[in-house]
């Protein structure tokens, strides 16, 4: 009765990954652009954040969402209307 013991874990989500190279977020972040004026985004920490009129756009499990609606505004920005690149005509809400 030859029984291979081989402890394996049912559900083990780290699953271990290639630790060398860019991760995926970094080739993502690299096309990704602001969804309202195109202009090029910053990661910081979690958050990704347009260089031009500042919103911050949450990262959730290296998922960031782009959704404009959703994003933080920068400070002293309280309607997505004042944003810079709208104020400029460069974006456009619909
Ligand atoms: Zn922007």
């Amino acid at each position: 009765m030859s029984n291979p013991t081989t402890p394996e874990p049912s559900h083990d989500p780290s699953v271990s990954a290639g630790s060398s190279g860019r991760s995926p977020i970094e080739d993502l972040l690299d096309r990704l652009v602001c969804p309202m004026a195109h202009a090029p985004l910053r990661r910081e920490g979690e958050w990704l954040v347009c260089t031009r009129c500042g919103p911050r756009f949450a990262i959730v499990d290296d998922i960031p969402n782009m959704i404009i609606e959703e994003a933080t505004l920068p400070e002293g920005c309280a309607d997505l209307r004042r944003l810079p690149c709208v104020l400029a005509g460069d974006a456009r809400l619909d």
